[in-house]
């Protein structure tokens, strides 16, 4: 394990000054598992105030020092230092009554949620590992530090960080722990909604997904019990080989790893149960799915404290991923002007994940790649779809007369006119069939 010079410096000046410090945390955990690690986190013996004395003409961001911790900004990044510390009590389950800071990095290790995560590596002394951290990266297991139960208790939010590391590392989660995870989860009601939905996005977008939403489908209901009723409803469907829960997590596993698009595929069939009816036949339908998954959607969405912007984007590919983009030019530009590029290449990928979750549907496949392939050439020759991309603008609408209203609305029916192929979009052509039009409705 090589450390980053910053890091190795930094540790270096607090050891000089007389005290001793460590790389931490994740940073140990990804350089053991051969992956480079996001950020360097270090602990040290040294007191808040001793840290800052260490580190008095560094520019550094004091906001985490009540925790004991100091942010270095480095040539090399923000370095965060911790001094070791325990935690107290956690009598609303959620927050640490208070920190206390400590001497003995043993004590500190032990604080920390997982064994993997609960190691601590130096250039000169090497690992310090008192929980089998290492066998457990070796195995790939997750495990909690001490009794688990009580570690649950104390922060239950480390029950969702656990299902993100199982998503993120493609870890099993010891039997013991995962036992725990379970008796203990009823305690994420006193977790912030927002620390919820960050770690539910990190498990969502973790390489792992699939299995992890599996394996511990209960816990994620939990968490989100507007979704329970997905799992084991059948879709008796020729359409569909899987359970409405095992489709949607098929599903989410085939979009790219990005929230937005893993939340919506999440989501894009959860009204479904509220809607199922069988036919004469024992067929399964789902009629009026979509409007069914979109007010689940805003419920569940506030709730977990989502940005606007993201809701809006999340609720337009719930509601729309079984509507379609358009099997011919016509029709994709149509698309086009009602939700734009990004939008619609959004709904290309969870369409596309809808279709392979289904797991029969190769045919619908193969359609979707034929309408992105119309996107691209509807773009790339420019075509219309757009005012700002109309060849008239309302100062030529008002150059013949119009004015309020009606301008904006003839610029609306001009390009509903070039969009559905009626006229090309050459000026003249378009201020000859708006003089008709105008004929038209003074005659009328
Ligand atoms: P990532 O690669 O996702 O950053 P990480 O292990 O570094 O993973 P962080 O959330 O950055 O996770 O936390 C850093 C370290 O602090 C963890 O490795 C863990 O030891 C400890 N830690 C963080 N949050 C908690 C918690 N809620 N309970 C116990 N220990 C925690
Ligand atoms: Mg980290």
């Amino acid at each position: 394990m090589r450390l980053p010079e910053h890091a190795a410096h930094a540790i270096r000046r607090l050891e000089r000054a007389g005290f001793e410090a460590w790389a931490v945390g994740g940073c140990v955990r990804d350089s053991l598992r051969g992956v480079e690690p996001h950020d360097w986190d270090l602990c040290t013996s040294a007191s808040p105030a001793q840290m800052q004395a260490v580190f008095a003409d560094a520019r550094v961001l004091t906001t985490g020092l009540r925790h004991g911790t100091l942010t270095v900004l480095t040539d090399g990044g923000p370095l965060e230092i911790t001094t070791y510390r325990t935690e107290g009590g956690y009598s609303d389950g959620r927050h640490p009554d208070g920190v206390r800071f400590v001497t003995d990095i043993r004590e500190d290790l032990a604080r920390r949620d997982f064994t993997v995560g609960a190691m601590a590596w130096h250039p000169e002394r090497g690992l310090c590992d008192p929980f089998g951290g290492q066998t457990d990266l070796k195995n790939g297991v997750l495990r909690a530090v001490g009794d688990a139960d009580t570690r649950f208790q104390e922060d239950a939010l480390r029950i969702l960080r656990g299902l993100r590391f199982a998503s993120k590392l493609g870890f099993a989660i010891e039997p013991e722990t995962a036992a725990a995870m379970r008796r203990q989860v009823h305690r994420l009601d006193c977790i912030a909604a927002e620390r919820i939905r960050e770690e539910l996005t990190g498990l969502l977008c973790g390489r792992y997904v699939q299995r992890t939403l599996m394996a511990y489908a209960d816990l994620i209901t939990s968490a989100l019990p507007e979704l329970a009723p997905m799992q084991g409803c059948q879709q008796q469907n020729p359409h569909h080989l899987y359970d409405v829960w095992e489709h949607t997590v098929r599903a989410v596993g085939q979009v790219p790893a990005e929230p937005v698009l893993r939340w919506a595929m999440l989501l894009h069939d959860s009204g479904k149960p509220a809607c199922k009816t069988v036919d004469e036949q024992g067929i399964g339908h789902f009629r009026g799915h979509p409007r069914a998954s979109l007010a689940l959607s805003r419920k569940l969405l506030p709730r977990l404290r989502f940005s606007s912007a993201d809701t809006e984007r999340i609720l337009l590919l719930v509601e729309r991923h079984d509507t379609p983009l358009g099997d011919n030019e016509k029709l994709v530009r149509r698309s086009l002007s009602r939700i734009g590029e990004a939008r619609f290449r959004d709904l290309l990928a969870i369409k596309k994940g809808d279709a392979v979750g289904q797991g029969t549907s190769r045919n619908y496949v193969a359609q979707l790649f034929e309408t992105e392939a119309l996107l691209n050439r509807v773009l790339a020759q420019e075509q219309c779809f757009s005012l700002r991309q109309l060849a008239v603008n309302g100062t030529d609408l008002q150059a013949l007369g119009l004015r309020g209203r009606p301008v904006g609305e003839m610029l609306h029916a001009l390009l509903d006119a070039v969009i559905d192929g009626q006229t090309d979009n050459r000026r003249e052509t378009l201020l000859r069939l708006a003089r008709t039009r105008m004929e038209e409705q003074h005659d009328k």
